[in-house]
């Protein structure tokens, strides 16, 4: 049964100083997010993550930053006290080695959103981000490297990716609830690989695009001539830049029209994993020989965003090239990985 249409009543406009709630502020997007809302002028942030401060891929000066775990509903109403807009961004997750291994991890981080939406809603948040993922999508969908585009609705009937997908699907369902039965207005966005610097591109959590940076900067460091690629190579993916992700958030945010509506957020650029590497490996300046571990975890065949309803709602979709944000990327990680062989930090 559908839900019943409520009437949108108009917010007041966004000031400064009002304070904006960035959960899972530690990782990759939500710390790239706060130093956006930072440049925009933004006086009061408050970013929360579990991890040690030391951890943060980004530390925000100015910034109220606190180490709270979010699946624990206490830290949940002290996270969001005072909050006028909350963005959840944090969750246990990783690149498609993690989240098909890990799926109880994955599946557990539905205590953050159930907890974090409803101390938002008792704060009296006048708005709610959730960050979704295209494994909500049915995976029936996406068995050819020739995949079609992925549109919004293509998520039911629901087939999606085992443990991460459905969760992120449930919680997508929580977050469309809370505006239905309680008036909450709640932002979905269904991210698409998001790739960039200050992310994670070590340690078993990185996807393919930090992944390959890392192991071609490996190869030229110590004079190996071949990099391994998961699967054979031929499976495909679009992958969007966090400076558009971070954008997308805010517009997504702030679009009446997008209320309790999933929306894609990622770039309609379909590459298979071997044309990233051979980019990869441009930018480099190596030709290094393709090794296929065929029994690695892929995921689906192929994926793409279709970005009809963002460009027709927004009229904006992701559009930075990959040649451009992938040496972007290559550029920070190489620093990274210098940086740790000299034995200092790998974050700033
Ligand atoms: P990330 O792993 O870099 O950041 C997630 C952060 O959440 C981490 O810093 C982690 O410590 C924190 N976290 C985990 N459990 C927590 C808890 N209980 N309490 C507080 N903090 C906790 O991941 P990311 O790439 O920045 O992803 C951000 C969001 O976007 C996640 O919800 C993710 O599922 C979603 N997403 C990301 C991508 C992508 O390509 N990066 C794609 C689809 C969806």
């Amino acid at each position: 049964m559908q839900a019943k249409k409520r009437l949108v009543e108009k917010d007041p406009p966004l000031k400064p100083d009002d304070l904006i709630v960035i959960a899972g502020a530690g990782g990759f997007i939500a710390g790239n997010l706060v130093r956006y809302f930072q440049n925009r002028g933004f006086t009061r942030i408050r970013a929360v993550d579990k991890k040690p401060l030391y951890e943060w891929y980004l530390q925000v000066p100015g910034v109220e930053s606190l180490c709270l775990d979010l699946s624990i509903e206490a830290n949940c109403r002290r996270a969001c006290e005072g909050a006028v807009e909350v963005y959840n961004l944090a969750a246990d997750m990783g690149g498609m080695g993690f989240i098909e291994r890990f799926r109880v991890e994955c599946l557990r981080s539905i205590l953050i959103n159930t907890h974090l939406i409803e101390a938002a809603y008792r704060a009296g948040a006048r708005r709610y981000f959730f960050s979704s993922s295209a494994c909500v999508y049915n995976t029936l969908l996406q068995k050819d490297p020739r995949v079609r585009a992925l549109k919004e609705s293509d998520a039911y009937p629901a087939m999606a990716e085992r443990g991460y997908g459905w969760e992120k699907l449930l919680s997508e369902m929580f977050c469309q609830e809370y505006w239905h039965e309680r008036g909450l207005k709640t932002f979905i966005a269904r991210f698409h690989n998001v790739y960039g610097p200050h992310g994670t591109w070590d340690g078993g959590r990185e996807k393919a695009p930090a992944a390959l940076c890392r192991k071609v900067i490996e190869a030229v460091d110590q004079g190996r001539d071949t990099l391994d690629i998961w699967g054979s190579g031929e499976q495909t993916r679009s992958f969007c830049y966090i400076d558009d992700c971070v954008k997308g958030i805010d517009l997504i945010m702030h679009c009446d029209d997008l209320i309790a509506t999933p929306i894609n957020l990622g770039s309609s650029e379909l590459v298979s994993i071997n044309t990233l590497a051979e980019k990869i490996e441009r930018i480099a300046g190596v030709k290094l020989k393709h090794r296929h571990d065929l029994s690695a975890p892929l995921g689906v065949a192929g994926r793409n965003s279709d970005n009809t309803f963002i460009k027709q709602v927004l009229g904006w979709e992701p559009s930075t090239p990959l040649d451009q944000g992938l040496a972007a990327t290559y550029a920070w990680i190489k620093e990274q990985y210098e940086r740790r062989k000299q034995g200092r930090r790998v974050v700033d």
